[in-house]
């Protein structure tokens, strides 16, 4: 189909469907919601709510023909280009759309591996149903002593006829209590070296022997889990990849995130400069020195950032995969909220951590609590750092965890001064 007969049909969709978002020209301090949060930190109800008109409007995306623009006719995608993907969003651009963060993990990441490594069954029963928000997916691979050394991971699948049998712990799972399928990489061959003993598969979250509890963070909201497998049965169809082959997959899923993780810029409906402008001339302090260095450096990064982003993303419309080069993005989207809440910080003083009920100040707390953790989810800073200096700059490698150190092998007492 010609681009410009689907834009015009996306066009009569959203009109009949969604509200047009107000433009930036309207945006006005001290007017509307004031909420800026990282994380949706909200009540369980207030996010039960979320969750269902999430899921609505994907639904009816999808039977509209605009949930899987790019993906395969047969399981339910439209089969159309990547330019069509960035003409629907272009246009879905100017629309309030509902929420749609809860699919971030599952459609960036899980169904993705799916697709790669799944076997024909799995991407039959999971792939339209996740794409139609019928199901949500969830990532199930760091545990209490494997977060950035991944392959140390403990938790085990034992084969049993055509069932295989999981046993163990995850953590940090985030929306793993409003997900219906996980993705779980776990140990299958313990006698094999650590990377290569892995397997990948797709676990029923509401499967008999999983346990989910909420681990709460600083910001009181609590979207992470803890996740306990007590002797999970999960059907061999629901394996990702060959038995022992689970590295590989998990690798695919985390070139993923950190695409997924590294596009995102944050800021709602409103842009975050918009709103930046708006705070510091509601302070009169458009014509401080410091604040305009801030607030210039900070406009600066961000359009480097986006120009990173769309060299990115041009580069996987062209039918490659996501490479090291998004870490670069996911480290600038780190630096980048550093310098949003220094600027923050600056310009509100004590208004953010005091509740003194004036619009645009406490609010922000939500995000500036927040943005630690967006340090170390999808990948730590420094372990981000150690990909690009190997992958991207071509530098030697880091010692790692299970490097021979020359230092391991000095013996106390036996240096000579
Ligand atoms: C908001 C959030 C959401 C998350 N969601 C999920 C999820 O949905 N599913 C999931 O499976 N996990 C999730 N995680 C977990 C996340 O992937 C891990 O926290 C992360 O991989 C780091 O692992 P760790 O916490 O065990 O820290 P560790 O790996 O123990 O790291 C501790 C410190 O050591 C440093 N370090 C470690 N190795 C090196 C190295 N080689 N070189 C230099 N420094 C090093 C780290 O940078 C860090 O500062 C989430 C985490 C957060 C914060």
């Amino acid at each position: 189909m010609e681009i410009t007969e689907f834009t015009q049909q996306a066009k009569s969709f959203l009109d009949a469907n969604l509200e047009p978002k107000e433009t930036d020209k309207k945006f006005v301090w001290g007017e509307g919601s004031d909420n800026m949060s990282m994380f949706e930190e909200k009540s369980r109800e207030a996010e039960e709510a979320m969750v269902a008109s999430a899921k609505a409007w994907r639904g009816k995306k999808f039977d509209a023909g605009f949930g899987w623009i790019t993906g395969p006719r047969e399981f339910g995608g439209a089969g159309l280009t990547a330019s069509h993907e960035k003409a629907y969003a272009a246009v879905e651009a100017n629309y309030k759309v509902p929420n749609q963060s809860i699919f971030t993990i599952g459609l960036g990441m899980v169904a993705p591996t799916i697709l790669a490594h799944g076997s024909p069954q799995a991407k039959e029963k999971f792939l339209r149903a996740m794409w139609r928000a019928d199901i949500v997916g969830c990532q199930l691979f760091s545990e209490p002593g494997a977060g950035s050394d991944l392959a140390s991971l403990q938790t085990k699948a034992e084969r049993d006829g055509d069932e295989w049998v999981i046993t163990g712990q995850k953590v940090w799972t985030s929306g793993a209590h409003y997900s219906d399928i996980g993705e779980v990489i776990c140990r299958t061959d313990p006698s094999l070296p650590k990377h290569k003993g892995l397997t990948g598969f797709l676990v029923d979250m509401n499967a008999p022997g999983v346990e989910i509890r909420p681990l709460r963070q600083m910001t009181g909201g609590a979207s992470f889990n803890e996740v306990f497998f007590n002797e999970v049965h999960v059907p061999d169809s629901y394996r990702l990849g060959d038995v022992n082959s689970g590295w590989g997959v998990a690798l695919t899923t985390l070139m993923n995130e950190r695409a997924a993780i590294g596009v995102g810029s944050g800021g709602g409906e409103v842009s975050m400069m918009t709103r930046i402008s708006a705070m510091v001339r509601h302070f009169e302090l458009e014509n401080d020195a410091l604040v305009r260095d801030m607030v210039a450096n900070l406009y600066i990064n961000y359009r480097v950032a986006n120009f990173n982003n769309k060299r990115a993303m041009d580069k996987m419309k062209a039918g490659q995969t996501p490479g090291p080069e998004m870490s670069i993005s996911k480290m600038a989207l780190v630096n980048n909220q550093q310098l949003l809440n220094d600027l923050i910080s600056h310009v509100l003083g004590a208004k953010l951590q005091a509740d003194t009920g004036e619009w645009g100040t406490y609010a922000w707390h939500q995000l500036v609590l927040g943005a630690p953790g967006m340090r170390i989810a999808g990948g730590s800073d420094e372990v981000m750092r150690n990909i690009v200096g190997e992958r991207v700059l071509g530098l030697q490698k880091e010692p790692g965890i299970d490097s021979k150190s020359p230092f391991r092998e000095l013996k106390v007492g036996t240096q000579k001064n």
